[in-house]
């Protein structure tokens, strides 16, 4: 067995940095596969083009003269590249993308076929989808579900060798009208945001209100391991995280990965993705070596949310594409390798439009930071309410792996605020302030707030939710995941709250309050009631653990299993039926599919991790505790005392190993009744048993023959490349 493991060895070593397309300046690339706004422009009569443009604003739907119009367009544009095919992109609640392909061919009857493409088939197409899960929202008998053009995000190409593919993003909802997807609930949820901020920027005095938009900007991080080795590794292949393994002599301990210099291979793949990324638009910006051996990072300039959500997916599977082409596999899981950092997505999210700009931005005239104040305020409010909320919106099985692993973020959600605000929220707190609350603000320093905590230097990497200068950072968010869900959990909490505080304005300025003292109120509120849930200590400490439960009131919710079953509470309910998000019926659905997905997810890899242990482990041990013991034996022949220590340690490591596989397949058999006994069960039954079957297995393979060991190491998988 060991023969594969060499082979594959000696052909990393031979390979070199693959040739792409020759490198071109930027303004040739940049859009040149997406049909744009000015693409459109210059195709499309001022009148159409005026309409489309509208509805991208406002979010309004297309007329169909419009969309015929439009289609025509389009598929003139994707043909005269070489397209023959187009495709409904779509997002299904599994973090992946969906894609339906039809050809743009349509015979005539005299024998000959022509292309094309109406507005009809543009807004509207029928995947069907059944298979896809859908947490019982379509029974069988109405399983149609039907994809819709999201005009706020534009069509673009993809190519493979053999041709081109225009491909088009949708929303994917149900015959009877029920979000399926990802994209319409974050739609909705940025929808509900708006109307709250805009009610509120209104309240504050302001007579010119433009429509109200979420930002985000995603880091991604991302393992990169060559080809040759996930071949030997059925767990890197159907898991996308190692099962067993050893550490290393030597890991990340001396910090010489991170931002070191990027090897050559590994630079070449990522300038051909970068290539990739810049001809579909997608602003990437920065790259380079994250934390440990082999883990990378990629961050685009931050966009519009919805777009910002399409160009992360299409981010992802440019990656594992490419990665293919350069003989690497790139891991999006968030802990691949044990013991070794993380992959982590940070979501940098902020609100904003264009007549009062970054509504999180401090500002530089007290007015503008009384409006960054209040809209801040509301995001503190909305993180001490639904903190378990943004703890189930990044619950996966694979993020489990992260979450509180002391180098990713806790499972208790809190907000750092940087020392400086946190002592302007704590003054208002302490409503030590005197006279009209104008002047206490300008007492405070408020109108000269510097440009807050701007400097790296100042960043907690201990807290899952940061504010950073003019945005706040989702840092719990696993590498893998679809920002749609987070986005909209922030969305939604905040426009709850920018309304909770919006209310409190109301009625104070109705009841003959001035702006600012009511405004102050309202802070001074936010602070007593929701302040608990500011941190700026270490979230890795104990000590923290222990005072965010015990004398903070913050949940702990450590794994997917305690998170998801929030969904079903009934004040989330009510949040996203109030904000106009998801329904009843959705929000259960999506219950039902996340918590299906994690199960699913589990069971996979202990029906894995038996497999590996007993057909490609269990014979290589066996091999060579046989020949351990035959010298032995013929040792003691020639009248030698050898030592049988070794022999019996691996006799004891592989009893454990193999009583851990009886134990758990026994445990696989009984699951518990219902959904929430079914996803305890993975946590207290399989988990603890898959991790001593592990324990036992890494043990062997520091004592195994390393020249019969089946499996490559972390060494290998790490540091060759
Ligand atoms: P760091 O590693 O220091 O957090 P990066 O430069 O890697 O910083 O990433 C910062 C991310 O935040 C980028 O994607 C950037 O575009 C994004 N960002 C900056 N301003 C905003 C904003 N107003 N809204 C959303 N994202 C933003
Ligand atoms: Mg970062």
């Amino acid at each position: 067995p060991a023969t594969a493991r060499l082979n594959a060895i000696e052909s990393i070593l031979a390979r070199s940095p693959v040739q792409t397309q020759p490198p071109a300046p930027l303004e040739e690339l940049w859009a040149s596969d997406v049909f744009t706004l000015e693409k459109m422009k210059s195709a499309l009569p001022k009148t159409v083009f005026k309409s489309i443009q509208r509805s991208i604003k406002e979010g309004t739907k297309l007329d169909a003269s419009v969309a015929d119009v439009v289609a025509q367009a389009m598929k003139d544009w994707a043909t005269s590249r070489g397209a023959l095919y187009y495709a409904h992109v779509f997002y299904p609640l599994t973090n992946l993308t969906a894609e339906k392909h039809d050809g743009f061919i349509s015979p005539q009857g005299d024998g000959t076929a022509i292309t094309e493409f109406t507005g009809k088939l543009l807004v509207q197409g029928e995947p069907d989808g059944s298979s896809f899960p859908n947490g019982g929202i379509r029974s069988t008998f109405e399983a149609r579900g039907y994809t819709a053009w999201d005009a706020t995000s534009p069509a673009y190409l993809m190519d493979t060798p053999n041709g081109v593919t225009l491909c088009i993003p949708t929303v994917f909802v149900s015959w009877t009208g029920e979000a399926l997807d990802k994209k319409t609930p974050l739609l909705r949820s940025n929808a509900a945001m708006n109307r709250q901020a805009q009610r509120l920027l209104r309240l504050l005095g302001e007579t010119e209100v433009a429509p109200v938009n979420s930002s985000c900007g995603a880091e991604q991080e991302y393992f990169l391991v060559d080809a040759a080795f996930t071949a030997l590794r059925p767990d890197l292949q159907l898991a996308g995280r190692t099962l067993v393994g050893a550490p290393p002599a030597k890991g990340q301990q001396f910090d010489d990965h991170y931002f070191g210099a990027i090897p050559e291979r590994v630079q070449v793949y990522m300038q051909d993705v970068e290539r990739q990324l810049y001809r579909l638009g997608i602003p990437a910006k920065t790259r380079h070596n994250e934390v440990a051996p082999g883990q990378f990072e990629i961050a685009p300039f931050f966009e519009a949310a919805n777009v910002a959500t399409d160009h992360q997916q299409l981010t992802m599977t440019v990656l594992k594409a490419t990665a293919k082409k350069h003989g690497f596999t790139c891991l999006l899981h968030e802990k691949p390798f044990a013991g070794v950092n993380g992959s982590g997505k940070h979501v940098n999210w902020s609100i904003g439009n264009a007549t009062q700009g970054n509504l999180l931005d401090p500002g530089h005239t007290p007015h503008e930071n009384l409006q960054f104040l209040l809209f801040c305020a509301a995001v503190i409010r909305g993180v001490h309410c639904f903190g378990p909320l943004m703890r189930a919106a990044i619950a996966t099985a694979s993020n489990d792996h992260r979450l509180g692993a002391n180098e990713a973020p806790p499972a208790i959600i809190s907000v750092y605020l940087g020392s400086q605000l946190e002592d302007v929220y704590s003054q208002i707190r302490s409503g030590n302030l005197q006279g009209s609350a104008q002047a206490a603000l300008m007492s405070l320093g408020v109108d000269t707030l510097p440009d807050l905590n701007k400097d790296p230097g100042d960043r907690n990497r201990t807290s899952p939710f940061a504010f950073t200068g003019n945005r706040f950072e989702f840092r719990a968010v696993g590498s893998g995941q679809s920002v749609a869900g987070p986005l909209v959990v922030l969305n939604t909490i905040l426009a709850d709250s920018i309304q909770w505080i919006a209310d409190q304005l109301e009625a104070g300025m109705a009841s003959g309050a001035s702006l600012e003292d009511a405004a102050f109120a309202a802070l001074k509120r936010t602070m007593d009631q929701h302040g608990a849930v500011v941190f700026g200590g270490d979230g890795y400490s104990s000590e923290w653990h222990r005072i965010a439960v015990e004398e903070r009131g913050l949940e702990n919710l450590p794994t997917s299993a305690d998170a998801l079953p929030v969904l079903q509470r009934p004040e989330i309910r009510d949040l996203f039926e109030r904000q106009g998000v998801l329904t009843p019926l959705e929000l259960e659905s999506r219950f039902e599919v996340y918590a299906e997905q994690y199960i699913l997810a589990i069971e996979v890899e202990a029906r894995l991790l038996l497999r590996m242990v007993r057909t490609q482990l269990y014979p290589v041990i066996m091999e060579s505790m046989g020949g351990l013991a035959a010298s032995l034996k013929a040792q003691k022949k020639v009248g030698l005392s050898p030592d049988p220590s070794v022999l019996s340690r691996m006799d004891a490591l592989c009893q454990q190993m193999l009583e851990g596989c009886t134990a758990l397949e026994a445990a696989m058999a009984s699951e518990g009744e219902g959904v929430h006994a079914h996803l305890r069960h993975c946590v207290d039954a399989l988990l603890p048993c898959m991790g001593r079957i592990r324990e036992a297995a890494d043990a062997l393979e520091s004592l195994v023959d390393d020249a019969s060991w089946p499996l490559p190491t972390y060494q290998e998988m790490l540091f060759m490349r």
